[in-house]
């Protein structure tokens, strides 16, 4: 899967870092930072973060397919 966040959205509420701190969390500055593209066992999680945040700031899709 791969997940977006809007930072112009984004106002740190923190919620998405509650709800998959494997994925979420915040720099020394208090940036959120996340890992694009976490492996698929975090799907639940990372789909309550995105249910979780706010202002809706996080999308979900899946990976693009690989040509191969
Ligand atoms: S829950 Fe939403 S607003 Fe809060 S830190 Fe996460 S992405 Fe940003």
């Amino acid at each position: 899967m791969q997940i977006s966040v809007d930072m112009n959205l984004c106002e740190s509420h923190g919620q998405c870092v509650f709800a998959a701190p494997e994925v979420f969390s915040f720099d020394d500055e208090d940036y959120l930072v996340h890992d694009a593209t976490p492996d698929d066992a975090l799907r639940e999680k990372v789909e309550k973060a995105a249910a979780a945040c706010p202002v809706r700031a996080i999308t979900v899709s899946p990976l693009p397919a690989t040509a191969s």
